[in-house]
């Protein structure tokens, strides 16, 4: 595949994060970051749990049910989910081309 941006060939898949076990690719050339391809669906059900989590949290303490401390690290894990989500969708995607073959998504 190809990198969007420079058109160079020298585009690597990133190694798994913690978050994700595909990360996308990354250019050698220029240092782009894309998202994987076929990662789309996960990333918007993602974002979706995690501003779920922290809408929820929201919700509860505006009521005063819950007290911060009750509530733990769920929010925080939303938000990071939701933001890293983002920034992987705002990602562009390799360029297609025609001798991929170790294309697995
Ligand atoms: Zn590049």
């Amino acid at each position: 595949m190809k990198c969007p941006s420079c058109g160079s060939r020298r585009v690597e898949r990133r190694p798994p994060s913690q978050i994700s076990p595909h990360p996308g690719y990354h250019c050698r050339n220029c240092g782009l970051l894309m998202r994987g391809r076929g990662m789309l669906f996960l990333y918007l059900i993602v974002l979706a749990v995690g501003c779920g989590f922290f809408g929820l949290f929201v919700f509860f303490l505006a009521r005063g049910e819950v007290a911060l401390w009750q509530i733990g690290t769920a929010p925080i894990v939303g938000a990071i989910c939701a933001v890293y989500s983002v920034r992987q969708l705002m990602r562009p995607l390799p360029r297609r081309t025609r001798d991929d073959e170790d294309d697995d998504d």
